[in-house]
């Protein structure tokens, strides 16, 4: 059985105050069992998350990591940093550092392969677009960035690794895919890892659905079979929707 996990990426949203102040709403609300849940937040607001989030069962996710561990890469942080402060998760690959940082199925990959080397769980975003949608290339692209993002993963790695199906049209726009179309790709990217890994490996991997999931229809995703929870970006910045999305869940 797989259980079922809730992330947050507050992207480029929240100061350290405005981080802490979320954490402090969040204890006043009832938390959910058998939930995991991740807050994945901007790496200033991580050290204070740290410290904040001890004593809830909530862990601590970064949004993008650099896959060397140290050098001439300004601007960058490496695994070791993020591992430092507590954090669990990281979110690698999202298509808005695809579309807009030149995140490229390679460097997905090497960012996987440090993540895991270094202890931190890697959410891999895959996902696509309108365009791709629309000329019928859906299966062959969530197929190809999966494959390119976990090659050189071990099979007993992959545990540790959460897949976000996120159709890059669904991201922020309002517009969620059908419950039934997610867990149709997410059935497809499974069976990609099962090709690769064996069957019994790509049961162990969870795989969630991204792209306007919110407190109203994330019951719907979570009802499906090959649905493991959701990686949330508008409805995940304020405590009370995190509450109801977790509850959901
Ligand atoms: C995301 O950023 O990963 C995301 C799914 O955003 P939203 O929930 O706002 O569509």
């Amino acid at each position: 059985m797989r259980t079922p996990i809730i992330a947050g990426n507050w992207k480029m949203h929240k100061t350290i105050a405005e981080a802490v102040r979320f954490v402090q709403e969040l204890k006043a609300g009832s938390a959910a069992a058998g939930v995991e849940q991740v807050i994945c937040a901007p790496f200033t607001a991580l050290a204070a998350l740290a410290e904040a989030l001890k004593g809830t069962p909530i862990a601590l996710g970064a949004q993008n990591v650099h896959f060397e561990e140290q050098g001439a890469f300004t601007g960058e942080i490496s695994p070791l940093m993020l591992k430092e402060i507590g954090v669990r998760y990281v979110i690698i690959g999202h298509s808005e550092r695809r579309q807009y940082f030149n995140e490229t199925d390679e460097t997905v990959n090497k960012k996987v392969l440090a993540a895991l080397k270094h202890g931190l769980k890697p959410i891999v975003c895959v996902g696509e677009s309108l365009e791709q949608r629309e000329a019928g290339e859906t299966a062959a692209v969530v197929r190809r960035q999966t494959e390119a993002a976990l090659a050189g993963v071990d099979a007993a790695q992959l545990a540790d690794v959460v897949i976000a199906y996120e159709p890059i049209w669904a991201i922020g726009t309002g517009k969620s895919s059908t419950a039934e179309d997610a867990n149709e790709t997410i059935a497809i990217i499974r069976g990609a890892i099962a090709e690769r890994f064996g069957q019994a490996a790509a049961q162990t991997v969870r795989i969630q659905y991204g792209g306007s999931v919110k407190p109203e229809n994330i019951d719907s995703f979570m009802a499906q079979p090959d649905i493991d929870g959701a990686l949330v970006g508008g409805a995940s910045l304020t405590a009370e929707s995190y509450l109801q999305l977790v509850a959901g869940a």
